[in-house]
C-alpha cells in the first residue's frame, strides 16, 4: 500500500483585480500579462488623518493601543505589479 501524496496547496491566482484582498496576492498583471505577486503600497489619505484624529480622541478613553491599529487600517491599499510598476487595483478605505 502506497499512501497517495498529500495534495499540494495550489497557489490561488486571483484573476479579477476587484477580488484582490488587502495583502500581496497572485494575479495576472493586466499590463504586462505576467503572473505576479502584487506589491502592496499603502497611501495616506484624508481618511487616515481623520482616523488619526478620531483615534487620538478615542485614545483618551480607550488607551494608546488604538492609535496604530486605526492608522494602519484606514490607509488606501494599492496593488502594484512588481515587474512593470502598473497599479493594478486600489482598495480605498471607507
Ligand atoms: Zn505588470
Amino acid at each position: 500500500m502506497v499512501a497517495p501524496p498529500p495534495p499540494m496547496p495550489a497557489p490561488q491566482v486571483i484573476l479579477d483585480p476587484k477580488n484582490l484582498p488587502a495583502h500581496p496576492s497572485q494575479t495576472q498583471c493586466p499590463s504586462c500579462h505576467q503572473f505576479i505577486t502584487t506589491e502592496i503600497i499603502t497611501k495616506v489619505g484624508t481618511v487616515t488623518w481623520l482616523a488619526c484624529i478620531m483615534s487620538a480622541m478615542l485614545g483618551c478613553v480607550a488607551g494608546c493601543c488604538f492609535i496604530p491599529f486605526c492608522i494602519s487600517n484606514f490607509k488606501d491599499i494599492i496593488h502594484q505589479c512588481p515587474k512593470c510598476r502598473t497599479k493594478i487595483h486600489t482598495i480605498p478605505k471607507l
